[in-house]
């Protein structure tokens, strides 16, 4: 299982990652990604979000 967060402070909000996440669970919101309400551990761990980031502001812990 995963948990995934976003670095407020680290995104740019550039949408790569909101675009990129196969399962959709990641928003746009005031200019910066965060990941929908109670989505948190839907995340599948495919890393597509750290791998577009330009910031390394998403973080996927394996629990
Ligand atoms: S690791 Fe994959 S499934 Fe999880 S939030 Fe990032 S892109 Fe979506
Ligand atoms: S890819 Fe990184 S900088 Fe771009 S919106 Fe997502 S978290 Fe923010």
């Amino acid at each position: 299982m995963y948990m995934i967060s976003i670095d407020a402070e680290k995104c740019e909000g550039c949408n790569e990652c909101i675009d990129g996440c196969p399962v959709n669970i990641l928003e746009m919101t005031d200019g910066k990604a965060v990941v929908i309400d109670g989505s948190e551990s839907d995340c599948m761990g495919c890393e597509t979000c750290v791998v577009v980031c330009p910031t390394a502001a998403p973080v996927i812990e394996e629990m």
